[in-house]
C-alpha cells in the first residue's frame, strides 16, 4: 500500500473515532495488565464480567496474592481457561511483588517474564500505560492488515513489524485500537461489511463483499453504528 494511502486510511479511522479506547474495563495499569492477560482466547465482555466482581475485592498484586489460586477461581469462571488463568494470575502477582515492588514494569522483557503474558499483552501495556509506539497484533488486526494491504505478513510478528514500519508516527499510539475495532465490528472474519466500510476505496482486498439488491451490505454495518462506546473507567498514562 502506498504511503499516501496509508496516511489517508488512518486519517479516516481517526476522524471516525478520534480517541479510541480499550473495551476492557480498568482503573489502573495493574488492572489493565490483569484484564489483558485474562482476555486471551475469550471476549472482553466475559473478562469485564469477571473483573467487575474481582477488582472491588482485590485490585493490587498483594491483595490478589492473599486470595490465592483457589480464592480467585470463583471470580474467573466466566473467562475461558480459568483454571490456568487463575494460576497465571497469582504467579503474575507474586512476580510483581517479588521483582518489581508491586508495580507494572516498563520493560518488554520484564513484562514477558510474567506468567500468562506474551508479546501481544506486553505491547498493549507498553502502548496504553506507557505511551510507547507499540502496535500489538491480535487476530483482528492480523486480518485487517493482510486484507487491506496495510501490512501483509504470514505471522503476527511479521505484521507487527510491517505496521510499526509503515504507520506514520502521528497515528502509532492509536493504531492498535483503530485496527482492532475495525476488524471486530466491520472487517469481520466471515462477512466483512465492505459496502459500508469507510476505507473501502483504499483497501486492496480482492474479495470485497457486495451489497444486497437494496444497496446495503449483506451483514454488518458501519463503524459509527456498531462500535460500542469505550467502557474503560479511566485512561491511564499515555
Ligand atoms: S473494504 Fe472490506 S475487506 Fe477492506 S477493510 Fe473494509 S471491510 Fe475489510
Amino acid at each position: 500500500m502506498h504511503p499516501a494511502t496509508i496516511r489517508a486510511l488512518y486519517r479516516r479511522l481517526k476522524a471516525a473515532n478520534p480517541r479510541p479506547q480499550s473495551e476492557l474495563e480498568y482503573s489502573s495499569p495493574f488492572e489493565l495488565l490483569v484484564a489483558v492477560m485474562l482476555s486471551a482466547h475469550t471476549t472482553d465482555k466475559s473478562v469485564n464480567a469477571a473483573t467487575r466482581r474481582l477488582f472491588p475485592l482485590a485490585n493490587t498484586p498483594q491483595a490478589l496474592l492473599a486470595l490465592g489460586v483457589e480464592g480467585v477461581k470463583p471470580y474467573l469462571k466466566s473467562v475461558g481457561l480459568y483454571n490456568a488463568k487463575s494460576e497465571n494470575l497469582i504467579g503474575l502477582c507474586r512476580r510483581l511483588v517479588e521483582h518489581h515492588g508491586g508495580q507494572v514494569p516498563r520493560d518488554r522483557a520484564a513484562l514477558e517474564a510474567l506468567p500468562g503474558v506474551g508479546r501481544k499483552t506486553a505491547s498493549i501495556i507498553l502502548n496504553i500505560v506507557f505511551g510507547e509506539h507499540e502496535i500489538a497484533v491480535d487476530t483482528h488486526i492480523f486480518r485487517v492488515a493482510n486484507r487491506t494491504g496495510l501490512a501483509p505478513g504470514r505471522t503476527p510478528l511479521a505484521v507487527e513489524r510491517g505496521l510499526v514500519a509503515r504507520t506514520p508516527a502521528e497515528f502509532k499510539h492509536d493504531a492498535h485500537h483503530w485496527l482492532l475495532l475495525h476488524g471486530r465490528y466491520v472487517c469481520t472474519a466471515r462477512a466483512p461489511a465492505c459496502p459500508s466500510c469507510l476505507i473501502a476505496d483504499l483497501c486492496e482486498y480482492p474479495d470485497k463483499t457486495a451489497g444486497t439488491p437494496s444497496g446495503k451490505a449483506s451483514r454488518g454495518t458501519s463503524d459509527e453504528r456498531r462500535r460500542p462506546r469505550s467502557r474503560s473507567r479511566r485512561a491511564v498514562a499515555g
